[in-house]
């Protein structure tokens, strides 16, 4: 199998679902007591989120090159960047050093392609939802349509990611603050809504949604499971 570099931490809450995820593929697929050859690199979130929150992008990207480069030093054949917001910098990876990143909008956006839908929402960060690389990219190299909620509803979503589900807190009130927005997605002609960001899945499961959900946390460890087995 080939080794994989992961980059987490942001926040570790997904990395750890991440680290089982990505092993749970290997065994299901190669079968007995395989598992994943893997290395992480994982980063203290809260000096990323305060740099995000600057706007401060091309310290990111340096700081995420760093890491990728180290992986690679230590024997990555592949880089995971374990969140959607920061393939932001997603340029600054492979500029870096040699091997590839797998982009988590090319196994989400595949994914959404293959089950025959155009017209998406997107949930995530506001940098994920407001910026053009990551719906740029799923409209570009998969055709698809992708609508976010209003402006409200926005600051809603990214406020519950980083002041409850990166900090582990998982609520009621907020769930249903989600189940609402993504009902509001469904009545603006949504056929299905992406989990845009990797912590949401700790929040929200199928049963919450009248349409169908891609947790883009499990499609990049299934995307990572692919390479790793080739
Ligand atoms: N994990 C999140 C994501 O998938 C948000 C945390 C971050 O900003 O990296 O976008």
């Amino acid at each position: 199998m080939r080794t994989l570099g992961l980059i987490g931490g942001m926040s570790w809450e997904s990395s750890a679902h991440y680290y089982r995820l990505i092993n749970q593929g290997v065994r299901a697929r190669k079968g007995g007591a395989h598992s994943a050859p893997l290395l992480m690199l994982s980063v203290d979130f809260k000096e990323i989120a305060a740099l995000q929150h600057a706007g401060d992008w091309p310290t990111l990207g340096k700081r995420m090159a760093a890491a990728a480069r180290t992986l690679v030093d230590a024997g990555a054949e592949a880089i995971v960047l374990c969140t959607n917001t920061m393939h932001q910098v997603a340029d600054a990876i492979e500029a870096a050093q040699p091997q590839p990143l797998l982009h988590i909008a090319d196994a989400t956006g595949a994914a959404i392609a293959e089950a025959g839908h155009r017209r998406v929402g997107l949930l995530g960060t506001a940098f994920t939802m407001e910026q053009p690389f990551y719906r740029a990219r799923l409209t570009e190299r998969f055709g698809l349509e992708v609508l976010t909620p209003g402006i409200e509803e926005r600051a809603e979503v990214h406020r519950i990611i980083y002041e409850e589900l990166v900090r582990g807190i998982v609520s009621d009130n907020s769930r249903a603050r989600y189940t609402a927005i993504i009902a509001g997605l469904v009545a603006n002609g949504a056929t299905a809504v992406i989990l845009g960001c990797t912590e949401i899945m700790l929040l929200i499961a199928q049963s919450d949604s009248p349409v169908p959900l891609f947790d883009t946390t499990a499609l990049h460890a299934t995307m990572a499971v692919d390479f790793a087995i080739g």
